[in-house]
């Protein structure tokens, strides 16, 4: 028995072939180009490898409704080649295997609950901070759906009184947590890319106030017992004892059991094959 995996970007396809227990036997990235000019390279690629059943960790968003003609399309994307495009359906059609699909960061949630950082526990976030900001939620031992999927990045946020660009760039909502906090929306505030300031610079306690703004909303809604923060923003490390203290300070001893949170806001463990690894994982239980 062979698995394949899928993890879908916005820049660059990610595959792997991996055995019964999930070790990567074979990886290829490709490029993101239309649907007709890269769809065919990685079907070659997973019947060269002859897999048995195929998972896919896709950006979205995402048709997951079961009931719906359009399950495992690509819905609403800016990147216009794919939307609408049926994602699931094309690879099950080809390779006339079982396939599975899920948001790119719901499959990184699976894979840090079962085996990286939140392994052990049946209520977990993994949050990725990078160009877009996303969330996928691994609630009572099972990944979260419902009317579409969570959409953790456009959460709203209170704008802090001293950020110079309270209004936010979300194309959508302005002030959301992606159009105040994603790399993209520090480079507009900041007039350099989130790279390139310095740990003292005055962006890192705010990006950390908006952070901890998102912690306490999941720990208000979905109580996890660990929030896990990945994605290139992430890189910087010094950001998450920011994010913790600010965290303890807006939850104002409401909560009792998260100490000093510590434990609660943590980096991944798989990262950056979180989403791979998951999908992988989404395979495995493929129908
Ligand atoms: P993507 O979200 O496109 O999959 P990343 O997670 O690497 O990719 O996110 C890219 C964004 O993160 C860019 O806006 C970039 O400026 C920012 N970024 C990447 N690495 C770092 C870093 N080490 N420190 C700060 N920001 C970073
Ligand atoms: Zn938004």
């Amino acid at each position: 028995m062979r698995y394949g995996a899928i993890e879908a970007g916005g820049t660059k396809m990610v595959l792997a072939v991996a055995d019964e227990e999930l070790n990567i036997l074979w990886r290829k990235t490709l490029p993101t180009r239309t649907p007709e000019e890269t769809v065919p390279e990685m079907l070659a690629f997973f019947r060269e490898n002859q897999v048995d059943a195929l998972g896919i960790g896709s950006f979205g968003p995402l048709d997951l409704n079961p009931g719906s003609e359009h399950f495992g399309s690509i819905t609403k994307t800016p990147k216009l080649s794919w939307r609408d495009y049926p994602l699931m359906q094309t690879f099950r059609d080809k390779l006339q295997i079982p396939c599975a699909v899920d948001t790119d960061v719901n499959a990184a949630a699976l894979c840090e609950a079962q085996m990286g950082a939140g392994k052990g526990l049946k209520n977990c976030v993994y949050v990725t901070v990078g160009t877009g900001i996303g969330g996928g939620i691994y609630c009572e031992g099972q990944l979260v759906h419902g009317l579409m999927h969570p959409e953790v990045g456009h959460m709203l946020l209170r704008a802090h009184p001293q950020d110079p660009c309270p209004d936010g760039f979300c194309p959508y909502h302005k002030g959301c947590l992606e159009g105040v906090a994603s790399g993209p929306a520090m480079e507009k505030r900041w007039g350099r890319s989130a790279r390139e300031l310095p740990p003292d610079h005055p962006a890192w306690a705010l990006e950390a106030h908006y952070l901890a703004q998102m912690c306490m909303n999941l720990m208000m809604t979905v109580s996890p017992e660990k929030i896990i923060l990945g994605g290139g923003v992430m890189g910087q490390e010094h950001l998450f004892p920011l994010i913790r203290k600010e965290l303890v300070r807006l939850v104002n001893g409401y909560i009792p059991c998260m100490e000093d949170g510590e434990k609660l806001v943590v980096p991944p463990v798989c990262y950056p094959d979180s989403g791979l690894i998951g999908s992988l994982l989404l395979a495995k239980n493929a129908k």
